[in-house]
């Protein structure tokens, strides 16, 4: 397949539906970003490249670290992580709370926020240093040693947090988070600080397309049954309450984040990830989903 010349057809027809939407204002550094950059990088489990764009510069993949974190504690605690968050769709926006009172302080699945806090708990309840260790795993999953937090970033959301303080007092109340409150916010700021490329993001997410195991290294970073699960929680939950939307148009498992960075994967093909900064009413990329419909819809494949 000409993935290169797909992505540069893709962007000629992308022109036609202009660059809508708004960058995530309540997080301040997020407001900052230029708002035309544009980016794409596609990665095969075979190692070929195709890329557009800014696709070599560094963007705040905030939520799609999400997915990460819960391979880790999936890893970590198996089947168990399941009694702490569910695998349903919310149908709710990304920061809601009003499920959570409803559903006893159980998030409905680790993507939303409300999950992605008690992801964070069980992981600080497991690691000796879960910053560092963190971000050696994504290093490791990925195969890049540079990538980082960004401390700005985590500063300034931390400064506005009052969504995510209400959300994580609102479990602890109910018993489903074990840490101290401030040191599982401050983790969760500096998950959603992490900063990469549209080419290094599409590194990271390959072994998902890959059954679990890093097509380079040969590492298996999660079993076989495990990737599969953290798939179909991307295909149902990646995209807030346009998961079925994103599903509907574009056919991949993905997710996306505030930033404006969108990552999707064909399972035994590619990992493709897109950044554009303005988002559409939902909290999804504008640009990058239109892209990702225009894509597969061109290329013919997803997954259905
Ligand atoms: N850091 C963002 C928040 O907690 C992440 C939101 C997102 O990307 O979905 O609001």
């Amino acid at each position: 397949m000409k993935y290169n010349k797909i992505i540069k057809k893709v962007n000629n027809e992308l022109v036609a539906f202009g660059n809508l939407g708004n960058v995530a204002s309540y997080i301040p550094e997020l407001s900052a970003v230029n708002t035309s950059k544009f980016g794409v990088h596609l990665t095969t489990i075979a190692n070929q490249h195709a890329s557009f764009g800014d696709a070599d510069e560094k963007f705040s993949i905030q939520s799609i670290s999400k997915v990460i974190s819960l391979t880790l504690a999936y890893k970590i605690e198996g089947e168990n992580l399941w009694d702490r968050v569910g695998v349903e769709p919310s149908g709710t926006p990304f920061n809601s709370l009003v499920q959570l009172e409803h559903d006893l302080g159980i998030p409905r699945n680790p993507l939303i926020n409300a999950g992605a806090l008690v992801i964070c708990d069980i992981l600080i309840t497991h690691l000796s240093s879960p910053k560092e260790d963190f971000i050696a795993f994504i290093r490791q999953v990925s195969g890049i040693p540079t990538i980082d937090y960004c401390n700005r970033i985590a500063e300034s959301e931390k400064s506005v947090g009052y969504k995510n303080a209400a959300l994580i007092n609102l479990m602890k109340s109910f018993g489903n988070i074990k840490n101290d409150i401030d040191v599982v916010l401050d983790f969760y700021f500096n998950l959603c600080s992490i900063e990469m490329t549209c080419k290094e993001l599409s590194q990271t997410f390959l072994f998902l397309a890959n059954y679990g195991v890093c097509p380079f290294s040969k590492e298996i970073i999660i079993s076989r049954s495990k990737s599969k699960r953290i798939n179909a929680i991307m295909q149902l939950c990646g995209f807030y309450d346009e998961a079925g939307e994103f599903s509907f148009k574009v056919g991949l498992p993905g997710k996306s984040g505030v930033g404006g960075g969108i990552v999707a994967i064909h399972p035994n093909k590619y990992s493709i990830a897109v950044w554009s900064p303005k988002l559409n009413e939902k909290g999804n990329s504008y640009k990058g989903i239109k892209f990702l419909d225009l894509f597969t819809t061109e290329t013919k494949f997803s997954i259905f």
